[in-house]
């Protein structure tokens, strides 16, 4: 699917996006289908990712040991590695973003059945780590 063609703004609120997913989800309603779905969404979206470096080859993943030895916290920070050498393709973009639109429907889906808004806690966290900054040390 490419999402340049979607006509949707960018800026879709949690509560939109929960709203749709209300209406859709008849299938796995149940809280015990929803949690075991962003269960298999997980695996799904790290899988998507190695298939990205084993069978595509157009990410690699070169990992060493983290380097804590600096002075400050905004040196460790600067000297962090992801550990991820090149640039998704454009197929391999396109099945990352379904698994995670897929793993966000879940856990939207998971928000509903518990009668929570997902906004709540994506301004909860982003408070969180506004206040404590680098401090957050996530
Ligand atoms: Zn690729």
């Amino acid at each position: 699917m490419d999402t340049n063609n979607i006509s949707i703004k960018k800026d879709l609120s949690c509560k939109d996006f929960q709203g749709q997913v209300e209406e859709v989800l008849i299938r796995h309603k149940s809280i015990l289908d929803i949690i075991t779905k962003l269960d298999e969404y997980t695996s799904r979206i790290n899988r998507a990712v190695i298939k990205s470096v084993t069978s595509c080859g157009c990410i690699e993943i070169k990992a060493t040991k983290q380097d804590y030895s600096k002075d400050s916290l905004e040196e460790i920070k600067n000297n962090m590695k992801n550990h991820v050498e090149g640039k998704l393709c454009p197929s391999c973009e396109e099945i990352i973003q379904e698994e995670i639109g897929a793993y966000l429907f879940y856990l939207a889906a998971l928000c509903n059945a518990l009668d929570m808004d997902m906004s709540d806690a994506l301004l909860r966290e982003y408070s969180n780590i506004k206040a404590l900054g680098i401090f957050s040390l996530k």
